[in-house]
């Protein structure tokens, strides 16, 4: 096991939630596009590098603050003589490398170039770890994960690892002595402690209660055709099955999630939901789960 764990951002799940619930404009759209390629391939390098948990210290998605900016490292690889911090891409089709930099072939346009981003995420991290004493060289790298990423006039740079030289350059790592000790151990406590949960860089789409589309939204696909029956609901469109128990708080979690400050009234669960016949059964499920404030029309339900 890693020593933690990726888990979608607040971020994405603020945008998959809204992409189901209203018309995002196009820049919200492509946004949410890239979050959910970026945590995707994420997720793809994760299953690669788990392994290597074994003999090194792995901590994915790191949030951190350095001389007062904010930034983010997608893995992180603690060995014995050093601390690798991974940028992970997900892009998928043909680029081109000129002039130091990353152009998209379709359109010849510049992308952010994710060699810079490293430079970024090393020349922020080292300070953070000085001043902490800790000394171990830093040496990054880019990953990139997608087998359908073609880059023409590669650069010959020992920090970009295509996808296709990835599992050698693992296997590579994983040969290499363990040994690590209580300084690592240190190292690797001060970052999850000095990890931000949730980033002041979050930027959000606006939405009000009232333009959302309610309704329970699958789990699996995030498709709104689901039907209900008397203890589960169905997706109609990849046939997952959830208990309505699980649906039922799953959509009140999303609702919080939206709006932190909400109070979660019966009726606000019925109008949220959007299934009228299910107001009896729903009205059973809310006191077993949640703790009800308060008496008569004006309670509302909190955590237990
Ligand atoms: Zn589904």
């Amino acid at each position: 096991m890693p020593l933690k764990s990726r888990s979608k951002s607040k971020e994405l799940k603020v945008y998959t939630s809204l992409n189901s619930r209203m018309d995002l404009e196009p820049s919200d759209r492509k946004k949410y596009t890239n979050l959910k390629k970026g945590y995707d391939g994420e997720v793809m390098f994760d299953s690669l590098t788990a392994s290597l948990d074994k003999k090194f210290l792995i901590i994915n998605d790191l949030n951190l603050k350095s001389e007062n900016t904010t930034f983010q490292i997608d893995s992180l690889i603690i060995t014995k003589g050093t601390v690798i911090p991974w940028e992970v891409k997900n892009y998928k089709g043909n680029y081109y490398y000129e002039n130091d930099n990353f152009y998209l072939c379709t359109n010849r346009k510049p992308i952010t170039n994710p060699l810079h981003q490293l430079n970024r995420c090393e020349t922020l991290l080292r300070p953070l770890l000085h001043s902490k004493g800790f000394h171990l060289p830093i040496e990054g790298y880019v990953s990139f994960i997608n087998p359908e990423f073609f880059l023409y006039q590669a650069p010959q740079k020992k920090n970009i690892i295509f996808q296709p030289q990835l599992k050698f350059f693992l296997n590579e790592l994983s040969m290499l002595p363990s040994n690590i000790n209580g300084m690592h151990k240190n190292l690797a406590d001060f970052l999850l402690n000095a990890h931000i949960s949730e980033p002041d860089n979050m930027r959000f789409p606006l939405y009000e209660y009232e333009q959302l589309r309610k309704g329970f939204i699958c789990a699996c696909c995030q498709s709104f055709s689901v039907t209900p029956f008397e203890k589960k609901i169905v997706c109609n469109d990849c046939g997952y099955e959830e208990s309505l128990q699980s649906a039922v708080i799953r959509s009140i979690e999303e609702l919080v999630l939206l709006f932190p400050n909400i109070k979660i009234t019966a009726n606000l669960v019925y109008d949220w939901c959007n299934f009228d016949e299910l107001k009896r059964k729903i009205r059973r499920i809310l006191p077993k789960n949640y703790k009800i404030i308060g008496h008569g029309p004006h309670s509302y339900y909190v955590n237990k």
